[in-house]
């Protein structure tokens, strides 16, 4: 190989781009279908429309390959599982009768039966459909998709290549279905599964596919010796196999690491590997084996799950480098652009300079075209874009905006002091316990009440214009005091003032932190028909004013009992956000902890005596490499303690977090050293009560005895169950009494009566002690 004609050949390709469509025709569509208001064909309809757009818009862009196959009715990996014939039984029937709405079966569920499991894809805020499987897991091969759409992409005259999940991936993204052992290991279907593999790829290359793409993102992860031999079993067969196009496979989300020499050997054509700054290593561990000799590499240069422009010159030195590892070096972003918005140009508020420094999925293939561009023609022939795209770089890192001079000195400030609270837990405790005089077991909720359809409709109102601000505080304030008067007459220890003002728990912060933006129009699937807009961490962070202070404090001035004040912790505010990508995580976070340390300080000066801090998001934001882990907990237990530590001893703080395994998150939670610490519990039986307890966690802690996730109303007999569990493992000077999470999604009917038996749950336990 020669760098020349490696060069020569590059091109330009992505390995998915968003379903939606501009407008959210999908979500339209498929939500029309559910209500009977769209028919099947009609749905369809706007399903091909909207590739075709997709396909039109890459190939007009200048992407010599577009993907398909990627294209989803909800998810990709239900799409394997249709493809692979792994229904479980219990939608056998459902798909059996009628395909689109079995599917839609497994993803939803039905009135009789449960829906696949959802989880989040990698550190994505993607979720996909867990695949249940068994020992007794028969695989029967169905292209019928991944055919049809590779056609349709033909048809158009486009070159194509199907995308499809691997099978190592697949399995170590599968269950144990419902039934079997709990260590059954999906891993051992493999030799059963590859076949299937194999039929579909006969069929893909009968439909005239040259290349196809198996994505295993999953090698990504730490792997055991067992699993890396899976992978090189799976592709040394499926490599072997005669009847097939030639096979890239796909890594991404971070670096390949023991994998990646597994791969680099499989008898396959082309891999392609993430080669952003997450996964840098991935270069040199590339080097170290040699390369790619007689292989094609796609580069994923241009980063395909954040939103900003790509800095063509620095990925430029990377292709280079990698132009002598491989025969041929294509252009990509790092991983599907399903993780980034659609298009920056329907943006009207961003200020255009500022829209400018962003790229979503129109303008990242617009820089992988450049630079393949770049890289087959000579740089003098994307000298144009090269000089806007200094610009642009120039105009970021220059503007005030990302340079706040006082924020700087702020954070530059702080020391180790200022992440400890002035007294150790148990001083604390005391100090709280005399102060606040709650009962034993002392109830209370996580945060928001229903909300409601009016909250909604206020909130419409007042952007529309048909309320003004002085009609919204009003509709806000009525239902801060049913929240309240509601919370008193059940007797609940704690209350809340129930979240009515706000959209979403890390919108509302964004929306009044200096430094973040907000789009208008940047969707972001995060499962099925559900999308959300996340906020974009921009500049440096700074608080102008009070957030919550006011809504905190009209609650308070209503009873006598105290009003938990709440807030979004920085872990979560980054996590639920697209995160600055040219100063570490740890400084962001850094950052958001001061603004809410501000707030934290201004509450209690208010006279809030209990807040809680939300860190739902400390788990999930785990890095993929148990190797990063240590680092990344670092900054996230510090910038937690920095938000909270302002406060007085006798002020208590609570966090919350919605997850009932934490296994390799106990010591962190530790160390976030809050006074009370919620988690969800009800559906797990305490088992984190348990887990809390072998670890010998010294503090409070309210394992949730009551499942929101569900309209169903536990009884009061049941919660005592639970409590008494709790019990087992957590003394009950430090036990508290709660649902799981917040009730937002919560019907009023069911969240009154499951309050009350959880009241008098606690009521009865009491008497027991
Ligand atoms: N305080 C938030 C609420 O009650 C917490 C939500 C969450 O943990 N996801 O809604
Ligand atoms: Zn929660």
């Amino acid at each position: 190989m020669t760098t020349e004609t490696a060069a020569a050949a590059a091109r330009a390709t992505v390995y998915g781009y968003p379903r939606q469509g501009r407008n959210r025709e999908l979500k339209k569509a498929i939500e029309g279908y559910w209500k009977g208001r769209v028919t099947a064909d009609a749905l369809r309809a706007t399903a091909a429309e909207l590739r075709r757009t997709n396909w039109r818009e890459l190939a007009e862009a200048g992407i010599g390959e577009v993907p398909t196959g990627d294209f989803s009715y909800y998810d990709h990996v239900l799409d394997t599982t249709v493809m692979v014939g792994a229904v479980p039984e219990r939608h056998r029937a459902a798909v059996d009768a009628d395909p689109l709405d079995g599917f839609f079966a497994m993803a939803r569920g039905t009135q009789d039966v449960a829906p696949l499991e959802m989880t989040k894809w990698f550190d994505t805020n993607y979720h996909y459909l867990v695949p249940e499987l068994g020992p007794g897991t028969v695989f029967t091969a169905d292209s019928t998709k991944q055919v049809a759409e590779f056609k349709e992409a033909r048809a158009l005259g486009l070159s194509a290549r199907p995308v499809l999940v691997g099978p190592v991936t697949y399995l170590l993204l599968a269950k144990p279905a419902p039934g079997v052992a709990a260590d059954f290991d999906p891993l051992t279907l493999l030799d059963r599964l590859l076949p299937v593999y194999a039929e579909v790829l006969a069929d893909l290359r009968a439909a005239g596919a040259e290349w196809v793409q198996l994505d295993e993102p999953a090698l990504v992860q730490d792997r055991t010796p067992a699993e890396l031999n899976a992978a090189e079993r799976a592709y040394r067969d499926l490599g072997a196999l005669t009847d097939r196009s030639k096979l890239l496979v796909a890594s991404y989300f971070d670096r390949l690491g023991d994998a990646l020499p597994v791969l680099a050997k499989a008898p396959v054509e082309g891999l392609a590997l993430d080669f952003t700054e997450a996964a840098a290593a991935n270069l040199e561990a590339l080097a170290a084996v040699g390369g790619l000799p007689g292989k094609r590499l796609v580069a994923g240069v241009v980063n395909g799950r954040n939103i900003w422009v790509n800095n063509l010159e620095r990925s430029l030195i990377t292709l280079g480098t990698l132009l002598g590892l491989a025969d041929r070096v294509d252009v990509a972003a790092s991983c599907s652009l399903l993780h980034v918005p659609i298009d920056t140009a329907l943006e009207r508020d961003i200020e255009p300079q500022i829209l400018r420094w962003l790229a979503f999925a129109r303008q990242k293939t617009d820089e992988i075209v450049t630079l393949a561009r770049g890289l087959a023609r000579g740089t003098h022939t994307i000298s144009t874009q090269l000089s806007a795209n200094r610009a642009d770089l120039a105009s970021r890192a220059g503007s005030p905006i990302t340079h706040d001079p006082a924020v700087r000195a702020r954070t530059a400030a702080v020391t180790d002091a200022d992440a400890r609270r002035s007294q150790p837990y148990a001083e604390r405790a005391a100090a709280q316990r005399a102060a606040l005089g709650l009962p034993l077991l002392p109830t209370t909720t996580i945060g928001s009440f229903p909300q409601t359809g009016e909250l909604r409709t206020a909130r419409a109102d007042l952007r529309a214009g048909r309320i003004d601000g002085a009609g919204y505080e009003e509709r806000i304030k009525a239902e801060i005091q049913e929240v309240i008067s509601f919370q008193e007459k059940t007797g609940i220890d704690v209350l809340v003032h129930g979240e009515p003002e706000r959209n979403d728990m890390v919108q509302y912060f964004a929306e009044q932190l200096t430094g973040y933006l907000a789009t208008q129009h940047g969707w972001v699937q995060s499962y099925g028909t559900r999308y959300v807009r996340p906020p974009i961490l921009a500049g440096d962070i700074s608080r102008p004013e009070p957030m919550t202070v006011r809504w905190t404090t009209y609650a308070q001035s209503l009873s006598d009992r105290p009003v938990k004040g709440m807030l979004t912790g920085p872990v979560t505010m980054l996590a639920w956000s697209f995160v600055r990508d040219d100063q570490p995580l740890g400084d962001t976070a850094r950052q958001v902890a001061l603004a809410l340390r501000d707030e934290v300080d201004d509450l209690e000066a208010a006279g809030t005596s209990v807040i809680q801090v939300d860190e739902p998001a400390l788990r999930e934001t785990l890095p993929l490499r148990a190797a990063d882990h240590p680092a990344y907990l670092t900054w996230a237990t510090e910038s937690f303690r920095l938000s909270t530590s302002g406060v007085r001893p006798d002020t208590q703080i609570h966090t919350h977090m919605c997850y009932a395994e934490f296994g390799d998150v106990v010591q962190a939670i530790d160390d976030l050293d809050a006074d009370v610490i919620s988690l969800e519990a009800a559906r797990s039986h305490m088992q984190v009560a348990r887990e809390l307890a072998a670890h010998g966690y010294p503090r409070e802690a309210g394992p949730g005895v009551y499942d929101i996730h569900s309209p169903r109303v536990p009884s009061a007999e049941e919660a005592a169950a639970l409590l008494r569990k709790g019990l087992d493992a957590i003394p009950a000077e430090r036990l508290w009494v709660n649902p799981d999470c917040g009730l937002k999604t919560r019907g009023w009917p069911e969240t009154r009566s499951s309050l009350e038996n959880l009241v008098t749950a606690a009521r009865t336990v009491r008497e027991e002690l």
